[in-house]
């Protein structure tokens, strides 16, 4: 079994999910005793949102690099970045580190072409929803259709991920926001939506709509134990 590599703590309620999922994953393939083979490094996420927030990207690169070097050295053959929103750091982490990173929009689009699906919804942070490392990969890489909420809808969105999801709240109130977001994305032509943050798996899932969602730190989590099981 290869040794997975997590680049947690954005936020550590997601991260406990990865590591919870990607334990199962392994304990359904292997099953007895069996659990995976993991090193994680989990940092403060208050900095980083404070770094978002302000602009300072080339502080969350510098930071970011130099955890998944630490992962690189605890010997992790793979790493997983277990959010969405700063896979806009890649191309930079990827200069400090010789290990494959594990994309979560890669993973997500290998899924939506399986179900033969041309055009998403996405829902996620701002970041995620508004600039080009995320849609833009999706369709320029993969030939997906994204379509995003109204900036109105964005807010909503944004706003119930940093001041509720990654402080461990889930507000039925906001789950009711979202399922309207999504029904109306459906609407506007989305055979799925993304739910492109890894807590938002936290306020809806299958079981709240007909919809089909595309949860990203499922697919991520599933990928990871494939690729270490390969
Ligand atoms: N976990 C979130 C995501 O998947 C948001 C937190 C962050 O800004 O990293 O995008």
């Amino acid at each position: 079994m290869k040794t997975i590599g997590l680049l947690g703590g954005m936020s550590w309620e997601s991260s406990a999910l990865y590591y919870r999922q990607i334990n199962e994953g392994i304990k359904t393939a292997l099953g007895g005793h069996h659990s995976a083979e993991l090193v994680m490094y989990s940092v403060d996420f208050a900095p980083i949102e404070q770094r978002q927030h302000s602009g300072d990207f080339a502080g969350n690169e510098a930071k970011l690099s130099e955890a998944a070097k630490s992962i690189e050295a605890a010997g992790a053959d793979f790493i997983l970045i277990c959010t969405n929103t700063m896979h806009e750091a890649i191309p930079e982490i990827k200069k400090h580190i010789k290990i494959p990173i594990l994309h979560i929009a890669d993973a997500t689009a290998e899924v939506i072409k399986q179900k033969d699906i041309k055009t998403v919804g996405l829902l996620g942070t701002g970041y995620t929803m508004e600039r080009e490392f995320y849609k833009g990969r999706l369709k320029e890489e993969h030939g997906i259709n994204v379509l995003t909420p109204d900036q109105t809808d964005r807010k909503i969105i944004h706003d119930v991920i940093y001041d509720e999801l990654v402080l461990g709240t889930v507000k039925e109130t906001s789950k009711a926001e979202y399922l309207r977001i999504i029904k109306k994305l459906a609407e506007e032509g989305a055979e799925a939506v993304i739910l492109g943050c890894t807590e938002i798996g936290m306020l809806v899932n299958q079981d709240d709509t007909d919809i089909i969602l595309l949860d990203t730190t499922e697919i991520h989590a599933q990928k990871a134990v494939e690729k270490a099981l390969k």
